[in-house]
Parts: structure tokens; C-alpha cells; sequence
């Protein structure tokens, strides 16, 4: 082991208590998605552990959004960008937790908190893996550029807004992304990617007011008029039916294909936990596999209209809701998919529904290959037993390619999640093991990432 890694270690060790201490004083901060005198607080709080470790910091605002905090430490020819967040799911349900949410709780080796992985263990572990490179090899070996933003749970509307005021804040040679950890068998993955997304709300008025429903015969009905439309967006088997979805669609390599067969697809286990006896089209398989890496979604997260209380009420309901979101695949392009589902709906019929999106994202995906990647893995040498398993693309969304689209940056995660972080679910916690792993890894792989050629 070289010199500056054994004096990187022995400090991990010496720091980690502290460092735990600080991750429940940042956890205590109720920072959710539209609190903003907490998220202010957590910003600041953010503002000053960057200040704290020597960063130069710069906080970008705007009215009526969470400042965006970015905090630059090292020099050296290769610059890595680290994209975290402060702001944290809504707690609620509070009744489903163990311990409160706000108040962290040390149980078997995890600490229990709102926000504990998903982001601000995360963060915080990068801090402290760079701060404690820095002062074990006296000098960090590239620049890193912490951009922690307030939104991401929300949607990260205004981030390419935010960095616009300083286009600079985009050059860089990579970028570490949130997530990623271990799997349910402990092996260590790497996630190259995150999908897109189109989050879109329908709704449809078919009459003046929810009426007595012996006047159904003529009266039209808005729950089945949405239903009607709804069912044209997908096919039962699962394949999206929207008029141009599939057209800018990349259809998997034969390379990508291959790489595939190397990673773990525990078909019976996710059955198992999810209590069903099929997927989405009864495929199985090689087939489900492939659908679950490379298939874009049209999903129905909620869907409201009429009388749902307890007891009769018959009624032919006036108004129907329903909110759909689109998981995206490389290269299909958010506005594209809300312009296409739009012309969808009208040529149709269905120019009577309304359409609103909240949300679009583009997908990013940075081939499996890419030397970052590389460099990824041989930092787990010597702190997991396996090697990394390398996968294409997370199933959610993040704003990556706000981010590295501008200079095409390779990205991937080097995150301490496992299984059981219950992310945006009551009782979220963090292993403190992989939690030192972790930052192992992270300062190991600060070294990897400086020496890779350009
Ligand atoms: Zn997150």
C-alpha cells in the first residue's frame, strides 16, 4: 500500500466517530422538499462543513429556490465534479417509524434518520474522504468540485438555471453521481447511468357536475373517459403505445448484450420480495432481464375520480385524474415525449383532456467501459472482496445530464447503500460499515481518477 494510503487509513480511523457525530448533526435538519427555512438551514450547514474542510465556497441563488452550494478544494489538471443534495423526502408517514425521523438513532451498527443515505450520508462521507486525503497526503491529487443542490427530490427545476450564472461549474473531467453500494449479496456495483423521465398529470371535466348515475345512458362518465385514454398509452404486455415513443429509442449493442449476461438477475428473489407470480407481459428470464435494463416505462403513479369512500354513492363522476410518469432510455428526449404524447391524445379524440408536465429529465448513460469506470473499480482493491459489478443504468432519475451533457463527462456512482436503506420509505438508515468503506474507496478512487490520461 502505498505511503499516503496507510496515513489516509489510520486518519479514517481516528476521525470516524467524529465523522458520525457530524452526519446526525446534519441529519437533525428537517430539510424536505419545500421547507425553506429548514433548507436554508441545511444549506448553510452544508456552506460551512465545505468551509471547514478548506473549500472555496460559492452559494447561487435565486428567489424562491434553495440555493445551490458549490465548493471547490485541490488543483491539479483533472477536475471531478460530486453531485449531492440537502434536501430530503417528506418524512410522513411518521407513525411508521421505529424511531423519529429527525432525531438519529444508532441501532446494529446503522444510523436510523430521514435523509441519512439519500443524500446527506452520502455527501458527507465525500467531504470527509477528501478532507482526509488532503491531509494525509499533505496536497489532493485533482480537483473536486462539490455541486450540492436543494431541489433534487423535488425535481431539480431550477439547477441548469442555477448553473448558468457560472458555466464553469460544468468543466470538468467527471462526475460521481449519488447511489449505487452493494447488493443483497454484498457484492459492490457501479451504476453508469440514470434514466429520463416525463412526469405528466391528465385530467378530464366531462360534465358540470358529478350527476345521479340513472342519467349514465347519456351523461358522460370522466372516470371512463380517462380510462379510455389511459389504456391507449399502453399495451397489457408492458410495451408503450404512445404514437413515436419507441422511434429515437437506442436498441441495446450486441456489446451491451453480452456485458448483460455477466450481471446477477435474481428473478425469484424479486418476485419473492415484490409478492407476485409474473412480471409486467409474463416474461421471464433472459427476455425480463433485458426489458428491465433497456425497456422505457409508461407508468401510472396515481389515478383519481368519483366517490372512493366507504358505502354507495351512485354518481356518474365529473372530473377524472390520473398522473402518469415515463421512465426514459438513451436517446429518447423528455420535451420530444411530452410534444408526442400531447399529438397522441389529440389525434385521438382527446383533445377534452388536459395536460400538464411537471417534470422532464433527459437520460444519461456513460458507456460501462470508460476508463472513470475502470478507475472505479481497482479503488474497491483491497476493501471488497469482489470485484464491482458494472451496470448500465440506474432505474430512476437524476439531473445528470443537465450536468455532464455540456462536455460530455463520464459518470458513475460510488455510493454505501444497500438493501436495506429504505430510501424515501419510514425508517431510512446507513450501514456505518459500508459508511467507512466508503470513504476508502472514495479516497482511493481520488488517486485513480487524478492518474488517468486524458
Ligand atoms: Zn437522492
Amino acid at each position: 500500500m502505498a505511503p499516503d494510503l496507510a496515513a489516509f487509513d489510520a486518519l479514517c480511523d481516528e476521525r470516524f466517530d467524529r465523522w458520525v457525530d457530524e452526519l446526525r448533526e446534519f441529519c437533525a435538519i428537517p430539510s424536505e422538499t419545500d421547507q425553506f427555512p429548514d433548507l436554508e438551514r441545511a444549506a448553510g450547514w452544508v456552506e460551512g462543513r465545505l468551509r471547514a474542510a478548506g473549500a472555496e465556497v460559492t452559494v447561487l441563488r435565486e428567489e424562491g429556490v434553495p440555493p445551490l452550494v458549490v465548493g471547490e478544494l485541490g488543483t491539479g489538471p483533472r477536475t471531478l465534479i460530486a453531485v449531492q443534495h440537502y434536501d430530503v423526502q417528506p418524512a410522513a408517514p411518521l407513525d411508521l417509524w421505529d424511531t423519529k425521523p429527525y432525531d438519529p438513532s444508532l441501532r446494529d451498527g446503522r444510523l436510523y434518520a430521514r435523509g441519512v443515505c439519500d443524500d446527506k450520508g452520502e455527501l458527507l462521507h465525500r467531504i470527509q474522504a477528501v478532507e482526509a486525503l488532503r491531509d494525509a497526503m499533505g496536497e489532493l491529487p485533482c480537483r473536486v468540485r462539490f455541486v450540492v443542490e436543494g431541489e433534487e427530490e423535488s425535481d431539480s427545476a431550477h439547477l441548469a438555471r442555477l448553473l448558468a450564472q457560472r458555466p464553469g461549474f460544468f468543466e470538468g473531467d467527471g462526475a460521481l453521481i449519488e447511489g449505487g453500494g452493494v447488493d443483497e449479496k454484498g457484492r459492490p456495483q457501479l451504476v453508469c447511468g440514470v434514466r429520463g423521465m416525463v412526469y405528466a398529470e391528465l385530467s378530464v371535466r366531462t360534465l358540470g357536475f358529478d350527476a345521479h348515475s340513472g342519467g349514465a345512458q347519456l351523461l358522460p362518465n370522466a372516470a371512463w373517459r380517462l380510462i379510455e385514454v389511459l389504456a391507449t398509452l399502453r399495451a397489457p404486455d408492458g410495451t408503450v403505445t404512445i404514437d413515436g415513443f419507441l422511434d429515437d429509442l437506442a436498441s441495446p449493442t450486441q456489446e451491451q448484450l453480452d456485458h448483460l449476461r455477466t450481471l446477477p438477475f435474481e428473478e425469484e428473489e424479486i418476485k419473492r420480495i415484490y409478492e407476485i407470480r409474473e412480471f409486467v407481459g409474463g416474461l421471464t428470464g433472459r427476455a425480463a432481464q433485458i426489458a428491465d435494463t433497456f425497456r422505457p416505462t409508461c407508468n401510472i403513479s396515481g389515478i383519481s375520480s368519483g366517490w372512493t369512500d366507504a358505502g354507495v354513492k351512485t354518481i356518474t363522476p365529473a372530473e377524472a385524474f390520473a398522473k402518469v410518469d415515463m421512465r426514459l432510455i438513451p436517446h429518447q428526449d423528455p420535451a420530444r415525449i411530452a410534444e408526442q404524447l400531447r399529438a397522441h391524445l389529440d389525434r385521438r379524440g382527446f383533445q377534452d383532456v388536459a395536460m400538464t408536465v411537471f417534470r422532464g429529465e433527459h437520460p444519461y448513460w456513460t458507456p460501462i467501459g470508460d476508463p472513470m469506470v475502470d478507475a472505479a473499480e481497482r479503488a474497491h482493491v483491497g476493501i471488497f472482496e469482489e470485484r464491482p459489478l458494472r451496470w448500465f443504468s440506474a432505474g430512476g432519475t437524476a439531473p445528470m445530464h443537465q450536468v455532464c451533457a455540456p462536455h460530455s463527462l463520464p459518470m458513475v456512482t460510488l455510493g454505501a447503500g444497500d438493501p436495506e436503506v429504505r430510501a424515501h420509505a419510514p425508517n431510512e438508515s446507513y450501514s456505518l460499515d459500508l459508511m467507512r468503506r466508503a470513504i476508502r474507496v472514495t479516497g482511493r478512487f481520488l488517486q485513480e481518477f487524478a492518474a488517468i490520461e486524458a
